[in-house]
């Protein structure tokens, strides 16, 4: 192998249940291409999987917003897709600000109950940033607190926003924090939280963790808790030091601890992959948006979306072309500076950066 693996290997964890096609011997996963530069990071996507020969057909979905009721849906066709193949890919979705529909990404995790999303960050080799040694797992409460969406207006000038805890969504996230440091090799799980403000809300997930560890399952891996504001001093002063952990956090520490992550390990958000883990069903996503500033001018950089759809492949069992295509994405970034896209220092277009992939297949 040309480089160590970019993050720890998703791990499967029994969550993917879905089979190939009987005479075609291939999976389908349901592909959303997105919005502005989504269309040309999924044709990149697309190109590399179809030279890497990757068991894998593509149903595209349309996840046009539809109001039902003023609740933001997606339509019957996107839901029955990905509710049959249990695996989705996704390219970013534009959300307006302030008014329109409510976000699609906050509406593709509650349509599916995909409670934790998964965020490696690993310094890239060859591209300098601050630090070189960054390797930083955070699993992220997807479904609720400050993103439960519960806002009304008291009177004119005040407004309330509630941050929902339960028992259950607390649980069921960091089980899988447990379960996913076992299956990585990771011997320590820190919770991140301030329940010395947010006593009940952030008290509750802190305690479900407690009482989680004393599972015999769960015995052999060390239980952490801190406080968000030491973490986010903590990672910035010496990331190196957390190499050995999973952070598990309630919704809106995970959404910032895990941007700092990725700004530390990568430098740029064009780098950075995610997961958005169910009970059954999962869909893969860049931490990106949907850069309208460069759409539509081959500028993109596809790797934080490879990078996903390398998580995808090893949380289906299809180890060796997610090895592969991982392998070849860092060995192009890695060789030489020109090699890059104008987000990394170079001048690569996407579809230049996308040839030089294929070409270290
Ligand atoms: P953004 O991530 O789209 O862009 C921020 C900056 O990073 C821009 O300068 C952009 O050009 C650059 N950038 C992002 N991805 C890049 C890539 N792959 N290659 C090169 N440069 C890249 O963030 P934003 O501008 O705040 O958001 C734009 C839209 O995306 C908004 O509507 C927002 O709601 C949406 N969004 C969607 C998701 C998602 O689908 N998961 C995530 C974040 C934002």
């Amino acid at each position: 192998r040309f480089l160590s693996m970019q993050a720890p290997r998703q791990p499967s964890i029994g969550r993917f249940t879905g089979k190939p096609d009987h005479a075609t011997g291939k999976y389908t996963v349901s592909f959303i291409e997105g919005d502005g530069i989504g269309p040309e990071i999924s044709r990149s996507v697309k190109d590399i999987f179809q030279a890497a020969s990757v068991p894998i057909t593509w149903e595209t979905c349309d996840v046009s917003p539809i109001l039902v009721d003023g609740l933001t849906t997606i339509p019957d066709e996107a839901v029955k897709s990905i509710n049959k193949n249990l695996v989705g890919l996704k390219g970013p979705l534009a959300t307006p600000i302030g008014k329109g529909h409510r976000s699609l990404n906050l509406t593709l995790r509650k349509t599916f109950n995909l409670f934790a999303n998964v965020r490696p960050a690993k310094s890239v080799r060859g591209f300098k940033t601050t630090y070189d040694n960054v390797d930083l797992v955070l699993i992220r409460e997807n479904t609720e607190g400050e993103y439960s969406g519960i806002e009304h207006v008291v009177t004119p000038g005040v407004v309330q926003s509630i941050k929902l805890i339960t028992r259950d969504a607390s649980e069921r996230v960091i089980r899988y924090a447990f379960e996913y440091a076992k299956a990585i090799g990771r011997p320590k799980v820190i919770v991140v939280h301030k329940s010395t403000i947010q006593r009940l809300s952030d008290g509750l997930f802190v305690n479900v963790a407690k009482e989680l560890q004393k599972e015999k399952n769960f015995q052999n891996i060390e239980l952490d808790t801190e406080l968000i504001d030491n973490t986010v001093l903590n990672v910035v002063m010496n990331p190196s030091k957390y190499s050995d952990a999973v952070f598990v956090c309630p919704n809106l520490y995970g959404d910032i601890l895990s941007d700092l992550n990725s700004g530390l390990s990568a430098g740029s958000l064009g780098l950075t992959p995610s997961a958005n883990i169910g009970d059954k069903i999962s869909i893969f996503e860049a931490v990106h948006g949907s850069a309208p500033d460069i759409a539509g001018q081959n500028k993109a950089n596809p790797t934080a979306l490879l990078l996903s759809s390398v998580m995808m492949l090893h949380h289906m069992g299809l180890n060796e072309y997610g090895d592969k295509i991982e392998n070849a994405v860092l060995k192009t970034i890695a060789a030489s500076s020109k090699n890059r896209t104008g987000d990394l220092g170079g001048t690569a277009t996407t579809t230049s950066f996308t040839e030089a992939v294929i070409d270290n297949l």
